[in-house]
Formats: structure tokens, sequence, C-alpha cells
């Protein structure tokens, strides 16, 4: 099976969706690639790497599709993009059809099987395919460095001849994948945390890393296959009202709570940020899916009453060799099953394939995007 890997074209992806240590995994599984000549330069990977590891290097996308059953990526392709893949071809990427109608509906023209890893199901035998707790990982990671670098207090405690320092006081919101990292990222720099889920779950799992888990007199609720359940107005209010006093009290706040396929809740209003201490700092990892914080702004730092919100954006690429690494292995797991007999030839009995195809074969497969669409079942 022949795939082709396509430079990243987003501005400031430094990912890329193969690496080369992974092709001798590909290459044992009958996989070959073609990589478009640069598209390793931003996860510091030069083109001779890949021709040292068994790839072909393409100088262009005039032939680096030739032959191309699957074409990989690691961020959606342009509406423009897509038009310039080959017909009939698969794709495989973090493709969020939701927010991408337009080039989904290009992917239906041309008759592409589209697999997004967003929609991948959170079964045990997708752990390896897993790319959005890959990514979250290198997000929730760099989310608490940039808290521990942009606050302007240490993070530890340190007893010195000047006197005592305390150590921060970091609040985690959100215990998933991304939060559970800032935790333990932000406990290894010496921060005293605490954090609060919805999901009961996630109690013992916040406990474990070492940090306190924040009480509310709120029914904690879980959804479908390991996910928060959708809230209500009233319910976040409720929520916001109890946790104010936690908010006001840290020195940072790292926000990471999110639902699946709907805006990101609002857990902190302009007047919780007022009410903090002068030189607090929150990091919105949610910033780019709505924020949970009221004043974020993705990409961009927002100062309020000496208060710093960072709204991070796409953090897993300023991590782009370990982000990169990971979402190569999350990839190659998912192509292994696509591949039999050396063919492209995907088994819709397969749930992990079913579950992450938005396209096929000129039709929308994925339900909700199909509704977005405003598709008839
Ligand atoms: P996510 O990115 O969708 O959400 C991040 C966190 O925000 C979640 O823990 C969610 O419960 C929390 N959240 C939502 N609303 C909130 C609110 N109002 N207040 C506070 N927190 C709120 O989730 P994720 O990190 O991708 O994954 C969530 C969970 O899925 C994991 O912790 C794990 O239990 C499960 N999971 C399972 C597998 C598997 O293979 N079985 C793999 C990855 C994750």
């Amino acid at each position: 099976m022949h795939v082709a890997v396509p430079r990243e074209s987003a501005p400031g992806e430094r990912r890329v969706a193969v690496v080369p240590e992974v092709l001798g995994r590909l290459t044992a599984a009958a996989i070959d690639v073609t990589i478009e000549s640069g598209a390793g330069t931003g996860a510091l990977h030069a083109d001779d790497a890949y021709t040292a590891a068994g790839a072909t290097v393409a100088p262009d996308w005039s032939t680096l599709f030739d032959g191309a059953a699957v074409v990989c990526k690691v961020q959606a392709p342009s509406a423009d993009e897509a038009a310039r893949l080959p017909e009939g071809s698969a794709l495989v990427c973090l493709m969020q059809p939701a927010t991408n109608l337009e080039m989904v509906k290009v992917l239906v023209t041309r008759r592409i099987g589209a697999f997004s890893l967003d929609l991948l199901p959170r079964i045990s035998r997708a752990q390896g395919m897993d790319a959005l707790s890959s990514q979250a990982t290198v997000t929730g990671y760099k989310g608490a460095l940039i808290a521990a670098e942009r606050l302007p207090r240490f993070f530890p405690m340190f007893m010195t001849a000047a006197g005592t320092v305390p150590p921060a006081k970091v609040l985690v919101l959100g215990a998933g994948v991304a939060g559970l990292q800032a935790i333990a990222t932000a406990r290894r720099l010496g921060a005293v945390v605490r954090a609060y889920d919805v999901r009961p779950a996630a109690r013992d799992e916040v406990k474990s890393l070492g940090a306190s888990f924040v009480e509310l007199e709120l029914e904690m609720a879980e959804g479908q296959g390991g996910y928060a359940g959708e809230q209500t107005e009233e319910y976040l209010a409720r929520q916001r009202e109890l946790i104010g006093k936690e908010v006001a009290a840290a020195d940072a706040v790292i926000t990471t709570a999110a639902i699946p396929g709907r805006r990101a809740p609002l857990l902190v209003t302009g007047e919780m940020v007022r009410a903090m201490r002068a030189g607090s700092v929150i990091v919105d990892l949610a910033a780019e899916s709505g924020g949970n914080c009221e004043l974020s702004e993705p990409g961009h730092d927002v100062v309020e009453n000496g208060v710093t919100v960072i709204g991070a954006s796409n953090l897993a690429s300023s991590m782009p060799i370990h982000a990169s690494f990971l979402y190569s292995r999350n990839i190659a797991d998912l192509l292994g099953l696509f591949v039999h007999d050396g063919e492209f030839s995907p088994d819709f009995d397969d749930e992990i394939i079913s579950g992450t195809c938005v396209t096929f074969a000129g039709e929308v497969r994925h339900e909700a995007t199909r509704q977005l669409l405003g598709e008839k079942p």
C-alpha cells in the first residue's frame, strides 16, 4: 500500500504525519511512503533522513501522489488542497469535520475516503492510535511549563538564608489527558496543585499524581465513552459560583475542560479573573474551542487587572519532535488496520474504521457531519 505525506500548510504548524523512525514499522506492514520535500523540516527531520530510512522524497505535488492509496496529514487540508488530492484515494488526519464542512463537501465530490483521528472510538484496542491523547499529552505538559515560565513567582518552595518562599498554588480545571499531564508537570516543578473535573473517575487519577481534588457540591456527570456529558447553562453557572474561591486563591490556573463536538464550557468569567491577585496567570488550553475563560483569545495574551490570560494555540506543534513521533506511531497503527495483502482494503465491520470514517465513496458516513451539512440520514 502506497502512502503520500504532504507538507503541512496551516500557518505555524511544525508537525509532520510520518517521521523517519516509524518508516521501518510501515515497511514491515507492507506500506511504502513518499514524502513531500521539506515536510519534516518543522520537526527537524531532513529529507535525507527519510531517504535513509527507505522513503521516497517528492519535490512537490506533481509527483507526490503517484500511486498513492492513502494520504496522511496532521491537520485537515484546506478546501483547495482537498480538491487537488487524488480522486478515490483515502485521507487520514485530525480532520475536525464539524469545523471544516467546505472541505468535507470537496472530499465527497472527489470520492475520497476520509478518516478522522479525532473520531477514534476510545476502546482499548485503539489506544495505540489515539492521536487526541498523544497530542493532549504534549499540550498539557507545555501548558504547565508556560504557566511556570509566565508566573512572576517560583513554582517550588525555597528555603533560603534570605527567607522562605512558599510554593505556587496551581489549579487545574478539567483532568482528562491534558489536565493530568499538566498536573504531573506542575507537581514535578514543585507547585501545590488542586484540580477539578466533572467525571467521578478523575478524582483518583488526580490524587494518584499527588494533587488534591476539589470537592464541589455539584452532581458529577460522566457521558459516553469516558467523556464528560453535555452540561446545561444552569449547571455551569453553579459550577462557576462554587469554583470562584478556588480560582481567586490560585497563582496559576490551567484550564483544559472540553466536551467533544461542543463549545468548551465557560468556567472562569471576567469577574473571576478580576478577583485574582495581580501577577496571577491563566493558561487556557481550550482557547481554540471557545475557551474555558471568558477573556481568552486564541494565540494571544490578555492582561486584565495584572492577571495574564494566555489563550493557548496549537501547543502540540510547539514540541514538534515528540508530537510528530507520537502522532506517527498513532498513524502507523491505524494504517495497519487498512492494509490487507499489501492493498488498501478497509473493513467497515471494524468499529475503529467505521467510527473514524467521515466520507467514503461519495457519501458522508459520519452522522453528526451529515446533520451539519443538512443532509437527510
Ligand atoms: P476532553 O479533552 O474531551 O476533556 C477534557 C476534560 O474536561 C475531561 O476530563 C472532561 O471530563 C473535563 N470537563 C468537561 N466539562 C468540564 C467542566 N464543566 N468542569 C471540569 N471539567 C470538565 O477529554 P480527554 O482528555 O480527551 O479524555 C477524557 C477521558 O477519556 C480520559 O480522562 C479517560 O478517562 C478517557 N480516555 C480513554 C481512553 C481509552 O482508550 N480508553 C483514551 C483516552 C482517554
